[in-house]
Protein backbone atom coordinates (compact mmCIF):
# COMPACT_ATOMS: atom_id res chain seq x y z
CA UNK A 1 0.00 0.00 0.00
CA UNK A 2 1.24 3.33 -0.94
CA UNK A 3 0.81 5.10 2.55
CA UNK A 4 3.29 6.68 4.20
CA UNK A 5 4.50 6.84 7.33
CA UNK A 6 2.89 9.58 8.31
CA UNK A 7 -0.39 8.98 7.01
CA UNK A 8 -2.95 7.65 9.81
CA UNK A 9 -2.75 3.61 9.25
CA UNK A 10 -4.04 0.37 10.21
CA UNK A 11 -0.23 -0.04 11.65
CA UNK A 12 -0.99 -3.88 12.72
CA UNK A 13 -0.86 -4.27 8.99
CA UNK A 14 2.79 -2.85 9.08
CA UNK A 15 3.34 -5.04 11.90
CA UNK A 16 1.78 -8.21 10.69
CA UNK A 17 3.86 -7.91 7.16
CA UNK A 18 7.48 -7.00 9.35
CA UNK A 19 7.10 -10.15 11.18
CA UNK A 20 5.84 -12.44 8.21
CA UNK A 21 8.85 -11.43 5.72
CA UNK A 22 11.73 -11.68 8.68
CA UNK A 23 10.06 -14.83 9.19
CA UNK A 24 10.02 -16.77 5.61
CA UNK A 25 13.91 -14.33 5.06
CA UNK A 26 14.74 -16.38 7.88
CA UNK A 27 13.50 -20.05 6.68
CA UNK A 28 14.84 -19.39 3.34
CA UNK A 29 18.32 -18.56 4.80
CA UNK A 30 18.49 -21.13 7.38
CA UNK A 31 18.77 -18.71 10.19
CA UNK A 32 17.80 -18.64 13.89
CA UNK A 33 15.08 -16.21 14.38
CA UNK A 34 15.40 -16.60 17.74
CA UNK A 35 13.05 -14.94 20.56
CA UNK A 36 14.98 -12.38 21.65
CA UNK A 37 15.92 -11.65 17.81
CA UNK A 38 11.49 -11.88 17.41
CA UNK A 39 11.11 -9.35 20.01
CA UNK A 40 13.27 -7.09 19.40
CA UNK A 41 12.19 -6.54 15.74
CA UNK A 42 8.51 -6.09 17.26
CA UNK A 43 9.94 -3.42 19.75
CA UNK A 44 11.10 -1.45 17.17
CA UNK A 45 7.81 -2.28 14.79
CA UNK A 46 5.91 -1.10 17.35
CA UNK A 47 5.94 2.48 16.13
CA UNK A 48 7.72 3.96 13.07
CA UNK A 49 9.84 5.70 15.24
CA UNK A 50 13.58 5.18 15.99
CA UNK A 51 14.65 3.66 19.19
CA UNK A 52 18.08 4.02 21.22
CA UNK A 53 19.45 0.36 21.94
CA UNK A 54 19.42 1.94 25.45
CA UNK A 55 15.18 2.31 25.12
CA UNK A 56 15.31 -1.28 23.43
CA UNK A 57 16.89 -2.61 26.88
CA UNK A 58 15.11 -0.63 29.08
CA UNK A 59 11.67 -2.10 27.58
CA UNK A 60 12.86 -5.86 27.83
CA UNK A 61 13.90 -5.35 31.65
CA UNK A 62 10.14 -3.99 31.67
CA UNK A 63 8.81 -7.18 30.03
CA UNK A 64 10.96 -9.33 32.22
CA UNK A 65 13.30 -10.68 29.96
CA UNK A 66 16.54 -10.69 31.31
CA UNK A 67 18.46 -9.74 28.20
CA UNK A 68 22.09 -8.40 28.68
CA UNK A 69 23.11 -6.26 26.99
CA UNK A 70 25.70 -7.91 24.65
CA UNK A 71 22.59 -10.40 23.38
CA UNK A 72 20.41 -6.97 22.91
CA UNK A 73 23.44 -5.58 20.64
CA UNK A 74 23.62 -9.39 19.00
CA UNK A 75 19.70 -9.17 17.76
CA UNK A 76 20.19 -5.39 16.86
CA UNK A 77 23.05 -6.12 14.74
CA UNK A 78 20.79 -9.19 13.39
CA UNK A 79 18.44 -7.60 12.32
CA UNK A 80 20.22 -4.75 10.69
CA UNK A 81 22.73 -7.17 8.98
CA UNK A 82 19.80 -8.80 7.24
CA UNK A 83 17.91 -5.94 6.24
CA UNK A 84 14.94 -6.20 9.05
CA UNK A 85 15.64 -2.62 10.29
CA UNK A 86 18.32 0.11 9.86
CA UNK A 87 20.43 1.97 11.88
CA UNK A 88 19.64 5.96 11.79
CA UNK A 89 23.50 7.44 11.87
CA UNK A 90 21.82 10.90 13.01
CA UNK A 91 20.05 9.90 15.59
CA UNK A 92 22.45 6.71 16.66
CA UNK A 93 19.04 4.70 17.03
CA UNK A 94 17.50 1.90 14.98
CA UNK A 95 14.07 1.67 12.77
CA UNK A 96 12.30 -1.26 11.07
CA UNK A 97 12.41 -1.41 7.85
CA UNK A 98 9.36 -0.99 5.81
CA UNK A 99 10.37 -3.19 2.66
CA UNK A 100 11.61 -5.87 4.45
CA UNK A 101 13.01 -8.68 1.95
CA UNK A 102 13.57 -6.19 -0.56
CA UNK A 103 17.41 -5.17 -1.68
CA UNK A 104 17.20 -1.27 -1.06
CA UNK A 105 19.22 1.58 -0.51
CA UNK A 106 16.84 3.22 2.05
CA UNK A 107 16.59 7.19 2.38
CA UNK A 108 14.84 8.72 5.52
CA UNK A 109 13.20 11.70 6.73
CA UNK A 110 13.40 12.31 10.27
CA UNK A 111 11.12 14.77 12.22
CA UNK A 112 13.23 16.22 14.88
CA UNK A 113 10.48 16.71 16.85
CA UNK A 114 8.63 13.48 17.66
CA UNK A 115 11.47 11.46 15.98
CA UNK A 116 9.38 9.42 13.35
CA UNK A 117 10.87 8.18 10.82
CA UNK A 118 9.84 8.08 7.31
CA UNK A 119 12.07 5.71 4.75
CA UNK A 120 11.62 6.05 1.21
CA UNK A 121 13.12 4.60 -1.39
CA UNK A 122 15.46 6.42 -4.25
CA UNK A 123 16.55 3.27 -5.65
CA UNK A 124 15.95 -0.40 -5.93
CA UNK A 125 18.39 -2.55 -5.75
CA UNK A 126 21.88 -1.70 -3.70
CA UNK A 127 23.06 1.10 -6.07
CA UNK A 128 23.06 4.23 -4.39
CA UNK A 129 20.93 6.70 -5.97
CA UNK A 130 22.79 8.11 -9.31
CA UNK A 131 21.32 11.41 -8.90
CA UNK A 132 22.49 12.49 -5.60
CA UNK A 133 26.16 10.83 -5.94
CA UNK A 134 26.38 9.12 -9.03
CA UNK A 135 27.73 11.63 -11.04
CA UNK A 136 30.23 13.22 -8.75
CA UNK A 137 31.62 9.43 -7.78
CA UNK A 138 32.07 8.73 -11.78
CA UNK A 139 34.14 11.82 -12.41
CA UNK A 140 36.56 10.96 -9.29
CA UNK A 141 36.97 7.07 -10.13
CA UNK A 142 34.95 6.36 -7.18
CA UNK A 143 32.88 3.38 -6.69
CA UNK A 144 30.05 3.71 -4.47
CA UNK A 145 29.28 1.20 -1.55
CA UNK A 146 27.10 2.76 0.89
CA UNK A 147 25.47 5.78 1.20
CA UNK A 148 23.43 6.87 3.95
CA UNK A 149 20.44 9.18 3.17
CA UNK A 150 18.99 11.15 6.29
CA UNK A 151 16.85 14.23 5.73
CA UNK A 152 15.74 16.14 9.20
CA UNK A 153 12.67 18.34 9.32
CA UNK A 154 9.09 18.15 10.73
CA UNK A 155 6.32 15.90 9.97
CA UNK A 156 3.10 17.05 8.87
CA UNK A 157 1.49 16.03 12.17
CA UNK A 158 4.44 18.43 14.38
CA UNK A 159 3.71 21.02 11.50
CA UNK A 160 0.91 21.77 13.07
CA UNK A 161 1.74 21.58 16.54
CA UNK A 162 3.51 23.47 18.73
CA UNK A 163 3.82 21.09 21.78
CA UNK A 164 6.17 18.31 20.74
CA UNK A 165 3.87 15.15 19.59
CA UNK A 166 6.17 12.86 22.88
ZN1 LIG B 1 2.73 1.49 10.02
ZN1 LIG C 1 14.48 -0.67 4.54
ZN1 LIG D 1 6.84 14.73 14.11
Amino acid sequence: MPHTTFDPHDHSACIQQALQAAQAHCAEHKLQFTKIRRRVLEILLAQHHAMGAYDILEQLAAEGQNAQPPVAYRALDFLVSNGFAHKIQQLNAYIACTHPGAEHTPAFLICRTCKGVAETCLATGNHPPAGMFGGAARDMGFRIETAVIEASGLCPACQQQDIPCA
